[in-house]
């Protein structure tokens, strides 16, 4: 907050004044008019990458949070936004959601997506969808235009075809650079979660993970929505966090909004979007102080982390990975994205 400071000066027999410009702190309570948090997932992001691959990386996180950021300030919807960017970035080959998703042991791609409107509550969720291209807008059409929450495979793939949603075949999200992590995986008999012990960064390969958005709009309104296509090498049918709410996304008005990446079966276990909403709202801390008791405490080091918004704006991205791909803006001015610490 600018603060006009006036000082009249007496200099040699004549009466000059002098307008100085100085920093009021920001009051405690301060509202901010919007805000927007986002990442491209959590996990071992060595810091040794080609200066190339961190400025794309930086410059696409930059990308999906001005179009967030200027989608708000114009008076849009957190619910829009959230869409707008998840959209942005499951379209972006590089994120494991939508096109770009990670395979599974069997060759294909299962996505899971959710958003959740923290006005009222109402929330829509997809699982195991095989052919739809935005996993994030047939969630919101399960929210807005169907009695139930979470709608899995083929139901799924039936209800978007009800509701003009866009199909695609399987094979529209599959990428090299996923197929060469899937060969890592298998070569390791493991279940990846997004650059686990991968040396791959190393080289010319950008590849980000899961993708989720926490917003708070002009009109008060909180919302989080997360887009993902899982773990690398995951068996047909698994079901991460990303999808449930409570887990992977929450928000309600009355705390915040937090999209989570990261192992999806300790944050189910955790229930860890809402534990921070309910820490916040039942214990009268902080959303800092709420996520970090969270993702430090309750999760073990490297199982992921969170981005989340409060009633107030403040903004929150907390992991205990190596790095989590990120970026936050508001209306004060805020706009940064970062990979590492
Ligand atoms: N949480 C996601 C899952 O377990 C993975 C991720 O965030 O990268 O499916």
């Amino acid at each position: 907050m600018i603060l006009l400071l006036t000082a009249g000066l007496w200099l040699t027999g004549s009466c000059d004044f002098e307008t100085t410009e100085i920093e009021e702190p920001m009051p405690e309570n301060h509202k901010k008019d919007f805000a927007i948090a986002l990442h491209g997932g959590a996990g071992v992001i060595s810091r040794d990458i080609d200066p190339e691959v961190r400025d794309n990386y930086l410059s696409s996180l930059e990308e999906a949070l001005t179009l967030g950021r200027d989608l708000l300030a114009d008076g849009g919807s957190s619910l829009d936004a959230v869409e707008a960017v998840i959209r942005h970035m499951e379209d972006d080959d590089r994120f494991n959601a939508g096109r770009g998703a990670v395979f599974t042991s069997e060759e294909k791609h299962e996505l899971d997506a959710s958003i959740m409107s923290g006005f009222d509550l109402n929330a829509g969720a997809v699982t195991g969808v095989r052919t739809v291209k935005n996993p994030i807008s047939l969630a919101r059409k399960v929210m807005e235009e169907s009695q139930h929450v979470m709608f899995a495979g083929d139901g799924a793939e039936q209800f978007a075809d009800e509701t003009n949603i866009e199909r695609v075949a399987n094979s529209y999200f599959s990428t090299e650079r996923r197929r060469e992590q899937l060969q890592q995986a298998r070569d390791q008999a493991a279940v990846m979660l997004d650059h686990s012990g991968d040396s791959g960064l190393k080289g010319k390969r950008d590849r980000y993970s899961t993708v989720g958005v926490a917003a708070l709009d002009r009109d008060g309104n909180l919302a989080a929505g997360t887009s993902t296509g899982g773990m690398t090498n995951k068996k047909p049918g698994r079901v991460g966090d990303s999808p449930v709410i409570a887990a992977g996304t929450y928000a309600d008005n009355n705390s915040c909004a937090v999209s989570a990446t990261g192992h999806g079966e300790k944050f189910i276990r955790n229930v860890v979007a809402y534990q921070i909403c309910a820490i916040m709202e039942y214990q009268g801390l902080s959303l800092a102080e709420a996520a970090r008791s969270v993702i430090h405490e309750k999760l073990d080091k490297g199982d992921g982390g969170i981005v989340a918004v409060d009633k107030q704006g403040n903004v929150t991205l907390e992991f205990s990975t190596a790095g989590m791909f990120r970026g936050a803006a508001d209306s004060d001015g805020l706009f940064e994205v970062a990979i590492w610490d």
